[in-house]
């Protein structure tokens, strides 16, 4: 059989775009269906977008810390349409410049949905079949919002960054990543915040000291956030929209905005023609070179629901390259990924949670929390978390959690050195770089506790 390409990849994010390029580069004839816009979710609704409106949402905070430290500057208003204007010009940017990558590397590109047909093709809105020897799916994920009454007029995560204004209230519904990243920002952009999590206490799954430092401290900064609370319809009422919850209460936002999780963009793919399996969630499944059942089609990135990060994405598309076009077998490796969350302040976290760790051996927790200089200096009652478990029996650093004003930079760097296996006294060897928070890293000399 003739192909017309070595590879098809559908879907322009991360991953997909990596895992092309380098394919590419490697001599390979490669073609690239998007049908939206080049750079997924990272780029375009996602990690970038977030992380700017991050960034614009700290400088109430800093401009209090500022007067606090003698300057004499007034905070002033918020101009989201001028932020707005120049966030999605900075987008459109990005997405030509990996538009640029993949035509510089003889990536053909197809603005369009492609389906499979069946293992080595696929087909484009006009009809038009193309053939590969490999095709990769990488067609990422979507904000989900439960079943409820008016969930329609909720928002998710893909409308925030089109709003023709800020709203004067919201309610964030979620306790992960993005419905805490969000209540962060919204707050500091001056938005009354409540948030309802269904579970005890929000970021399920992170260390319990470091999510309850962070949970904490976003009550502190103006979130009112409302735990073992979830919500029960919604129906629009004058101001916004009438919210029932299951605590009893009632209440109108001008705005909701759904977080609860996210779903594989798996629907009419063609998959079941291809015989392509997947899991209860949509998911592909795929084994850990992201190859599905049928061996001329991989998946990698949100796709497949494994870790739904954006480097991670990328990695297993630079595997999929190894493996498939390099002749270098090469498994994914999602051991002891470092992770931040921007909320305010940020958590960095690496490894194993203090709980996790504890169910598997006995270790011993080293953890200081305490407030921060220069916050301190300026009469602000934020503390920060520095945290390590170590294995008592190897010695080993099984985890890093990080609560401080950059913890995400933070914990790269503290990534490398668990990631290469650093133990306990190659920490205590380092020496202190001083006067800083995360010197406490290197200079925690006794455990708090064992487990
Ligand atoms: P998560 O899965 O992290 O969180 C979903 C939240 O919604 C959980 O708190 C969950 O509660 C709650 N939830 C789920 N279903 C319902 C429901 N029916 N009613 C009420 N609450 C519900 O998803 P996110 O959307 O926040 O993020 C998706 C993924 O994107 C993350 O897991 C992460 O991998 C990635 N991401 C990474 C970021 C980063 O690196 N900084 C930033 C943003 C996203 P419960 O805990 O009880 O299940």
């Amino acid at each position: 059989m003739t192909f017309d390409y070595d590879l098809f990849v559908i879907g322009g994010g991360s991953g997909g775009v990596r895992a092309a390029r380098v394919a590419a580069q490697g001599g390979a004839r490669v073609a690239l269906a998007e049908e939206d816009r080049y750079g997924g979710t990272c780029v375009i609704r996602g990690c970038v977008p977030k992380k700017l409106m991050v960034f614009a949402s700290e400088y109430p905070t800093a401009m209090a810390e500022a007067q606090a430290y003698g300057w004499a500057v007034q905070t002033g208003a918020f101009d989201w349409d001028r932020f707005r204007k120049k966030l999605h010009m900075e987008l459109d940017r990005l997405e030509g410049v990996y538009r640029g990558v993949l035509q510089t590397n003889g990536v053909e590109t197809f603005d369009a949905r492609a389906r499979l047909v069946d293992p080595h093709t696929v087909e484009l809105p006009d009809g038009t079949r193309k053939c590969a020897k490999h095709i990769l799916i990488a067609t990422g994920g979507r904000p989900e919002k439960p079943g409820l009454p008016g969930a329609e007029h909720g928002i998710t995560s893909n409308d925030i960054f089109h709003l023709d204004s800020l709203p004067k209230s919201i309610l964030i519904i979620g306790g992960g990543y993005i419905a805490c990243e969000f209540a962060c920002i919204l707050n500091g952009l001056g938005v009354q915040v409540t948030q309802y999590y269904r579970g005890a206490q929000i970021l399920r799954g992170f260390d319990d000291e470091a999510r309850g430092l962070v949970s904490d401290e976003m009550i502190q900064s103006g979130v009112t956030l409302h735990l073992g609370t979830n919500i029960l319809s919604i129906e629009p009422a004058p101001g916004g929209y009438r919210v029932k919850a299951t605590n009893g209460r009632e209440a109108v936002f001008e705005k909701v905005m759904f977080a609860t999780g996210r779903a594989p963009n798996t629907e009419d793919l063609g998959l079941q023609a291809a015989g392509v399996a997947v899991g209860r969630k949509g998911e592909i499944v795929v084994d850990r070179y992201s190859q599905t059942g049928v061996p001329s089609i991989y998946a990698i990135g949100d796709v497949t629901d494994r870790v739904n990060l954006t480097p991670v994405a990328i990695r297993d598309g630079m595997a999929f390259v190894e493996t498939v076009f390099k002749g270098n077998p090469t498994p994914v490796d999602h051991v002891l990924i470092p992770t931040a969350i921007f909320t305010q302040p940020e958590m960095g976290t690496v490894g194993l949670s203090e709980e996790e760790a504890r169910d598997r051996e006995p270790i011993e927790v080293y953890a200081t929390s305490f407030r921060p200089m220069k916050s301190a200096f300026a009469g602000c009652p934020d503390r920060v978390l520095m945290k390590l478990i170590v294995s008592q029996t190897t010695r080993k650093v099984l985890g890093c959690h990080i609560v401080a004003p950059g913890a995400g930079e933070l914990i790269q760097l503290a990534g490398i050195a668990i990631k290469m296996g650093a133990d306990k006294e190659d920490f205590d060897r380092t020496v202190a770089v001083h006067p800083t928070m995360s010197e406490e890293l290197v200079t925690m000399k006794t455990p708090v506790r064992a487990g």
